[in-house]
């Protein structure tokens, strides 16, 4: 079960080393009995309390309204397909990024128009994020796999898509087939 806050749950026997408080260095208490609780510091009050990340993708389409996807080579979503994405980084921009990370992935050229969905993603309970869809179209390069982090890329019918990393690009493509 994942959901809002289930990334600090778990049994004393899972209990996370070596975590230690920002602001006074002493030892973090993680109180596991009441389940719901975030991690904090019994020397100077401190709460760890997180925040998800922000993820970011462009929706390319084609004259036959299929949509640009990428297979992921690497990591636990190897060989599940993704519309390409990458994660924000400190001081970057999203519009930036999400522009950035699509060359870097496909090495096409884009150019955003709009938001084309937001939603928050719980699949990976450590890594919680705030995805955001950009729809785009290109205004130059050729399309090649071109960092590593995908192996593959296609032109998918929403309404048929290839085997799908995330469950909320499943939803986004949903929302793109019409229903
Ligand atoms: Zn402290």
């Amino acid at each position: 079960m994942s959901g809002p806050g289930s990334g600090w749950r778990g049994r004393a026997s899972q209990r996370p080393r070596g975590q230690f408080c920002p602001d006074c260095g002493g030892a973090l208490f993680f109180d596991y009995r009441g389940g719901e609780r975030p991690p904090a510091c019994p020397g100077c009050g401190y709460v760890r309390v997180r925040h998800p990340g922000v993820g970011v993708a462009v929706i390319i389409r084609d004259e036959a309204g299929r949509v640009l996807m990428g297979r992921r080579a690497q990591g636990r979503y190897a060989g599940l397909w993704c519309i390409p994405c990458g994660r924000l980084e400190w001081d970057e921009d999203v519009r930036e990024e999400a522009v950035r990370e699509f060359l870097e992935e496909t090495g096409l050229e884009v150019e955003l128009d709009g938001v084309a969905a937001v939603h928050s993603n719980f699949h990976d309970p450590e890594r919680q994020t705030v995805g955001i869809w950009f729809d785009g179209h290109v205004t130059g390069g050729h399309l090649h796999p071109a960092d590593g982090e995908l192996s593959e890329l296609g032109y998918f019918d929403p309404a048929a898509p290839p085997p799908l990393a995330f469950p909320t690009d499943a939803l986004v493509l949903r929302e793109l087939a019409g229903g």
